[in-house]
C-alpha cells in the first residue's frame, strides 16, 4: 500500500521504517501536518497516517476522499481531531492505536508531580550555577495525600497503581468502575467529592463533548486551596483562562500539563527564535509553579515500538480485508 505519513518527526520515521523492513509498504514521510491546506499531498496514496495535531475536519476529509484515500491510520489513542460523523458518511475507515504503553503516560504524569513537588528542575539549574541553597525548595510527602483520578481506563489505572505504591489515598471518578482498582483500595466517588477532597488531581479521561472544559471556574472553586492539577490527557479538558485566574488567586498551587488547548500551533516545534503569538501560554509559562511539557508523555522506546507495530498491523489488516480490531466506530 502507498502510505503518506504526516507530522513526521525523526523518531516516527526511525520506528516505522524499522518495522516496515519485512512488510515492504511504500511509505512517504511528510513533516507538515495534515489539514485542509495540505491535502494535495495525499493524491495517489491509499492511507494517510496521522498524529494528534493533524486536523481531519470535514474540509480535509472531503478532499482525502476525492484524492482516493481509503484509510486514516491514527498513530495515537485519542481521535478527537477526526470529524467521525463526516468520516463515516464518506466511507473513510479510521483506525487508531488504543493502547501502546499506558505506563509511559502514567509515569510521565508522576514525573510532573514529582518535579513540581520536589522542584528538581530548579535544583538542577541552581547547582549548575554554583547555587547550593535550599531556599524555596520545600516540597511535601506524597505518602497519605489524597489523589483524585478522573478517568480510570488504561492510563488512569496504571497511574493509580503507581500512586498506590507511594502510599496515597486514591479517589476516582469514572462512568465505569474498575473492580480490580476497587480491590486495590481505590474509592469511586462523585466528581464533586473528588474535587473537594483531593490534594492532587490527575486527568485521564478522553476529550468528548461531556469532558470539554470540565476543569472550569466552577470546578476550580470546588477544589482544595493549593491543589496540584495534572493533565496528560487532552488540553481542552481545562479552560485555560479559568486556570490562569485560579493560579493568580493561589487556588491552584501547582499545574503540570503535557497538553494544551492551542497546542497544535506550538508543540513539537522549535520556536525558540520565533515571537510566540499566544498570550495564554506565555502567561502560563510565567508562573513559577507551572510545568509544561510538549505532549511527550507517550515518548518512550517501548511506546514508539508499539505505536509503529500496531499502526502497520492496522494497515495490513485493512489491506487484507481482515477484521479491524482497532477500528474507530
Ligand atoms: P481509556 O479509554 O482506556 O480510558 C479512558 C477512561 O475515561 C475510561 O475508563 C472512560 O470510562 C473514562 N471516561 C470517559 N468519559 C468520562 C467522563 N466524562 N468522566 C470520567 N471518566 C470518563 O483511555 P486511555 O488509554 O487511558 O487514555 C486516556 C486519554 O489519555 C486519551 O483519551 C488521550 O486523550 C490521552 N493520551 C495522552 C497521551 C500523551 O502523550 N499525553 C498519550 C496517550 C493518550
Amino acid at each position: 500500500m502507498k502510505i503518506a505519513v504526516f507530522s513526521t518527526k525523526p523518531y516516527d520515521e526511525q520506528y516505522l521504517l524499522k518495522h516496515n523492513q519485512e512488510r515492504g509498504h511504500d511509505i512517504m514521510f511528510f513533516e507538515t501536518a495534515l489539514n485542509h491546506k495540505t491535502t494535495d499531498l495525499t493524491k495517489g496514496f491509499d492511507v494517510v497516517c496521522v498524529f494528534v495535531n493533524d486536523k481531519l475536519d470535514a474540509r480535509t476529509l472531503n478532499k482525502l476522499k476525492s484524492n482516493g484515500v481509503r484509510l486514516i491510520a491514527l498513530r495515537c489513542a485519542g481521535f478527537n481531531n477526526v470529524d467521525m460523523p463526516v468520516a463515516r458518511e464518506l466511507g473513510l475507515t479510521v483506525v487508531r492505536v488504543p493502547a501502546y504503553s499506558p505506563e509511559a503516560v502514567a509515569e510521565h504524569a508522576v514525573a510532573l508531580i514529582m518535579t513540581l513537588n520536589r522542584k528538581t528542575h530548579k535544583a538542577y539549574n541552581r547547582i549548575r550555577e554554583g547555587n547550593f541553597s535550599l531556599y524555596r525548595l520545600i516540597g511535601f510527602n506524597l505518602n497519605k495525600k489524597t489523589v483524585g483520578v478522573i478517568g480510570t481506563g488504561k492510563i488512569g489505572s496504571a497511574f493509580c497503581k503507581i500512586m498506590n505504591g507511594f502510599g496515597c489515598k486514591i479517589v476516582a471518578f469514572d462512568t465505569y468502575e474498575s473492580a480490580s482498582l476497587k480491590a486495590m483500595g481505590v474509592e469511586y466517588v462523585p466528581l464533586e467529592q473528588l474535587l473537594q477532597g483531593s490534594d492532587i488531581i490527575s486527568l485521564h479521561c478522553p476529550l468528548t463533548t461531556d469532558t470539554f472544559h470540565m476543569i472550569n471556574q466552577k470546578a476550580l472553586l470546588n477544589m482544595k486551596d493549593g491543589v496540584m492539577l495534572i493533565n496528560t490527557s487532552r488540553g481542552a479538558l481545562i479552560n485555560t483562562p479559568d486556570i490562569i485566574e485560579a493560579l493568580k488567586s493561589r487556588k491552584v498551587g501547582y499545574l503540570g500539563i503535557d497538553v494544551y488547548e492551542q497546542e497544535e500551533k506550538l508543540f513539537f516545534n522549535d520556536l525558540s527564535e520565533n515571537i510566540i503569538d499566544d498570550e495564554l501560554v506565555l502567561r502560563l509559562i510565567s508562573f513559577p509553579n507551572v510545568l509544561i511539557t510538549s505532549h511527550q508523555a507517550f515518548l518512550t522506546n517501548e511506546a514508539l515500538n508499539q505505536i509503529a507495530l500496531i499502526t502497520l498491523d492496522n494497515m495490513e489488516d485493512f489491506a487484507n480485508g481482515k477484521p479491524l480490531v482497532n477500528l474507530v466506530e
